[in-house]
């Protein structure tokens, strides 16, 4: 049995720490923050007319199979803890210039019938064309690295991809280039192209390979968790209690000990002894690890493309509105959002706001997260990270936060959506906020933007590990579950 210390009570923290003690580890997470979840936050606004439930991050459950197989893994099953419902439309999209939506569902044969009622034949063949490719990728990305360790370039070389594979993942390609090459309706490339922010990537840098993450979602379908997504950060916390592990809030890391090349455990704020460990599992930003905890300049120096950051609106609204669950409304130019979001620091151009973005809104149809005759809305928008960088923004400024968000409601207006004289309440969540609220600097939500290698669950001292989504196999809730599996099953069992 090893005593082992995870650093951050994010999913990756909690699901790392839950698969170790379900094979009898002695494990401790210690989070800095006075809730678990990280960035599957939650908020509750009371009002007059009852209380106001939202989830801060998270909207979209996909691949649930991951989730089953980690409760599974801990002795449980998950329909005891979580109420899954299946969405359809899983995301309805609005294109501009008027013209009809088009609702994405987990049924590929009826996706495809939409597309072509929605943009005739020929944009119908394209997608078939399309999905057969991301089939592929899928296949090859889930058998060769979604569930395995990538430590370097050259684990990634040696995979022994067949030739069809390597040819469907086109290494060298972009994202925005498979659109091109595959779709000729510019709606479905835009489409195709919002992928790309699930891995905070713009598409014109992103890899094709990213085709597989559409693929997940419209293969395997898109869930919410009754009651709100942050469900699931209770029952990952409830999993842990159960198994025996001390989850202690409130308390944050500052240091991990690593002398002669070992991990020996960590230091925490405020508390002169160290606490040892066997093994330390990092749930913290690789970022936050290689620079605070554990200065690795090596291993920094790879860290420096930065992911996009989020601008939330959590909005009380009375009466309804009729939109779906998920609704993307998309700008007029999809580039000129990527261009202010990511700025060129090489050419000196700074990141700024979008003035006319993407926006994401989610509506729960879920009487236990708003009072009746209201809605919660979630609106989040593409936004530059927290910083003084050329690529950054400084959302403390003041007044900016309060300026964009009038913005955002104005650009949703425009597009035929306008809450603003039905808002109840709105709260405004920056990149800063986040930064602030779970350690996750300048609010980069994926941490590096996109590429297939990320920064290595293995750190670089013995009985050190990285979980969670700025690290392999990246962002996104299952990708995160998916990054404890790994480095639970290298940790292995304490019997072994
Ligand atoms: C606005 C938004 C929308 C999103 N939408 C979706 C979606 O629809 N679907 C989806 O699958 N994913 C989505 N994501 C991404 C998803 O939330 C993340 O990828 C995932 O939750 C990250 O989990 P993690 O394990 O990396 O840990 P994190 O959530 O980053 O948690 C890390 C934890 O470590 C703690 N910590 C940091 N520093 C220290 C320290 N020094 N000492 C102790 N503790 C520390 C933090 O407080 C935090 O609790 C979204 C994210 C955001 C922000």
């Amino acid at each position: 049995m090893a005593r082992i210390v995870v650093v951050g009570a994010g999913v990756g923290g909690l699901a790392t720490a839950a698969r170790l003690a379900a094979t009898g580890h002695e494990v401790t997470v210690f989070e800095q923050a006075g809730t678990v979840g990280g960035k599957l936050g939650r908020y509750v606004h009371d009002t007059p007319a009852g209380a106001f439930h939202f989830d801060t991050g998270p909207s979209l459950l996909t691949l649930p199979e991951v989730f089953h197989d980690l409760f599974e893994a801990t002795g449980a099953k998950l329909d005891e803890y979580l109420d899954l419902t299946p969405l359809d439309p899983i995301v309805r999209h609005v294109f501009p210039g008027g013209g009809p939506a088009l609702d994405s569902c987990a049924d590929p044969a009826e996706f495809a019938g939409r597309v072509g009622a929605a943009f005739g034949d020929r944009a119908a063949a394209d997608w078939q064309r399309l999905w057969r490719r991301a089939a592929r990728v899928w296949g090859a990305s889930q058998r060769d690295i979604l569930r395995r360790p990538i430590d370097s370039p050259l684990d990634l070389a040696a995979l022994a991809w067949r030739l069809g594979d390597l040819a469907a993942i086109a290494p060298g390609r972009t994202l925005r280039g498979l659109g091109r090459r595959h779709l000729a309706d510019s709606r479905l490339r835009m489409l195709l192209d919002r992928y790309a922010t699930y891995t905070g990537a713009d598409p014109r840098r992103a890899p094709a390979a990213l085709v597989a993450v559409p693929y997940a979602e419209l293969a395997f379908g898109g869930w919410y968790l009754r009651g709100g997504l942050g469900t699931l950060a209770d029952a990952l916390l409830t999993r842990c209690l159960d198994l025996g592990v001390v989850v202690q809030t409130g308390t944050a890391v500052t240091r991990i000990d690593a002398a002669g090349g070992r991990a020996h455990g960590v230091r925490l704020a405020g508390v002169a002894a160290p606490v040892p460990a066997d093994v330390v599992v990092a749930n913290v930003d690789a970022l936050t690890l290689y620079r605070d905890l554990l200065p690795s300049p090596r291993r920094l120096a790879g860290l420096t493309d930065r992911s996009l950051a989020g601008f939330v609106l959590l909005l009380g609204v009375a009466g309804e509105s009729g939109l779906a669950h998920h609704n993307v409304f998309f700008p007029r130019d999809y580039d000129a959002e990527f261009d202010a979001v990511f700025g060129h620091p090489g050419r000196g151009v700074r990141a700024r706001p979008a003035s006319d973005p993407t926006v994401f809104v989610t509506v729960a149809d879920d009487p236990a997260v708003r009072p009746a005759g209201h809605e919660a809305w979630f609106v989040l928008v593409n936004a530059p990270r927290h910083g003084t960088a050329t690529g950054a923004v400084d959302w403390r400024r003041p007044g900016l936060a309060d300026a964009y968000a009038d913005r955002v409601l104005d650009v949703l207006a425009e597009r035929g959506v306008d809450v603003r004289d039905r808002l109840v309440f709105r709260e405004v969540r920056t990149p800063a906020d986040l930064d602030a609220a779970t350690g996750t600097p300048g609010g980069a939500i994926y941490g590096t933007a996109g590429g297939l290698l990320r920064p290595a669950n293995r750190g670089p001292a013995a009985g050190l590990w990285l979980v969670g989504g700025s690290g392999h196999p990246g962002g996104g809730l299952p990708m995160v579950t998916l990054s404890a599996q790994i480095v639970a099953d290298a940790i292995g069992p304490a019997w072994e």
